[in-house]
């Protein structure tokens, strides 16, 4: 799906030398190579403080530890994402609220968030602040989602996740809320060799906390706690690792924008493209996966495996419907957006590498099978 060798072999001379180097040194936690990682990361981003961890979803749990939720409390959540959104706020005993997405970006919808304040309330509980998800790499409406929340006392928190490199008129991601998670599991944006993730933040206060926080709690000095943590830290390895793929993330960026105009070209109504950001909204979308719709994705799946063609659902269910989930509340209505959404999505082959003569074999399997449904 996400192929990384041709990235691979035009670095690995430069991350080998990188390896050697944490295997020379012996620092294999809290390497010097975490802290120069942490400071390119926040002069990418443009946030002031990067707390690098285990995983993109303990980069989350890490956040909801620093900002103070508590059980009886209540997070917006958008129900079309992964289950790692929902997975934090369950584990701190506190409750999610699904909302339901906008037909376009798929991200939350900010008409129903007071719909989701009035939910929470029915189900007893603390509306204290939301998480929104840029799904598939494109950002939420985050200027609305900024005003709504200030209007009704929400926190806002962004899982980026999936848009690490995406912006807003010049702003990146790590730097449209007051806190930002993302992962750098492989096939994200910016992935690693392993697991990983971080927190973006300019607030100071909230630095500190997260800091303290993924190292069980330290205060000052090494057996000195002053609060409950975890131990979550990125290490030293991958931080190598992904120093190097930072260095190339700019151009693969750029890349992964042709990749995305060129299956539009190719697969515009045939099937259900995604809709790019409107040039006026100043969006740059991060591409993470490049996700079509249709009605009978399966008969296509299994089409473009007779070619050898990968594809992967993301997701098959909204959070609502998914087991451990099922039981916590959705603003009223429900969120058919979301669940019409995750019966008809399905993502193809996408990297920042993808020539154009496989984009276009793999676009004309889909047309392919798109003609032969029709007669
Ligand atoms: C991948 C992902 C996560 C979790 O990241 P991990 O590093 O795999 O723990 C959280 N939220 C979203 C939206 C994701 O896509």
């Amino acid at each position: 799906m996400v192929d990384l060798k041709v990235q691979q072999r035009l670095i690995k001379p430069k991350i080998d030398k990188r390896i050697a180097n944490v295997l020379h040194e012996g620092q294999y936690v809290w390497g010097r190579e975490i802290g120069e990682l942490e400071q390119k990361l926040a002069s990418y981003t443009g946030c002031e403080h990067v707390i690098t961890c285990s995983s993109g979803t303990d980069a989350l749990l890490l956040a909801l530890l620093a900002i103070g939720l508590l059980p009886g409390d209540a997070v917006l959540i958008p129900a079309f994402t992964f289950v790692a959104t929902a997975e934090p706020i369950v584990l701190l005993g506190a409750t999610p609220i699904f909302v339901d997405i906008d037909p376009v970006s798929l991200c939350i919808d900010p008409a129903l968030i007071e719909k989701g304040v009035e939910a929470a309330k029915k189900a007893g509980c603390r509306p204290v602040g939301m998480i929104t998800v840029d799904l598939f790499g494109r950002p939420a409406d985050y200027s609305r989602l900024h005003s709504i929340g200030l209007d009704l006392g929400l926190w806002l928190i962004a899982d980026g996740a999936q848009s690490f490199g995406a912006s807003v008129a010049g702003k990146r991601v790590g730097s449209l809320a007051c806190m930002t998670t993302t992962s750098f599991f492989p096939a994200k944006p910016l992935g690693g060799y392993g697991d990983g993730g971080a927190v973006f933040t300019s607030d100071a206060e909230l630095a500190a906390k997260l800091r303290s926080i993924h190292e069980h709690g330290k205060g000052d000095s090494r057996y000195h706690f002053v609060r409950l943590g975890v131990n979550s830290r990125l290490d030293t390895l991958q931080a190598a690792i992904l120093l190097e793929k930072l260095e190339i993330f700019p151009k693969e960026l750029e890349n992964r924008q042709v990749v995305a105009a060129r299956y539009e070209s190719f697969l515009k109504g045939i099937v259900r493209t995604p809709h790019p950001p409107a040039p006026e909204t100043n969006v740059c979308h991060a591409w993470a996966t490049y996700t079509i719709r249709l009605k009978n994705r399966a008969a296509l799946q299994e089409h473009l495996k007779s070619f050898g063609i990968d594809s992967i659902v993301h997701y098959p269910d909204p959070v609502h419907k998914v087991a451990p989930y099922q039981k916590y509340p959705t603003v009223e209505g429900g969120c058919p957006v979301a669940e019409e959404a995750t019966s008809e999505v399905l993502s193809i082959p996408f990297d920042p590498y993808l020539d154009e003569n496989t984009q276009w074999l793999i676009s004309n399997a889909v047309r392919q099978f798109v003609a032969s449904q029709t007669y």
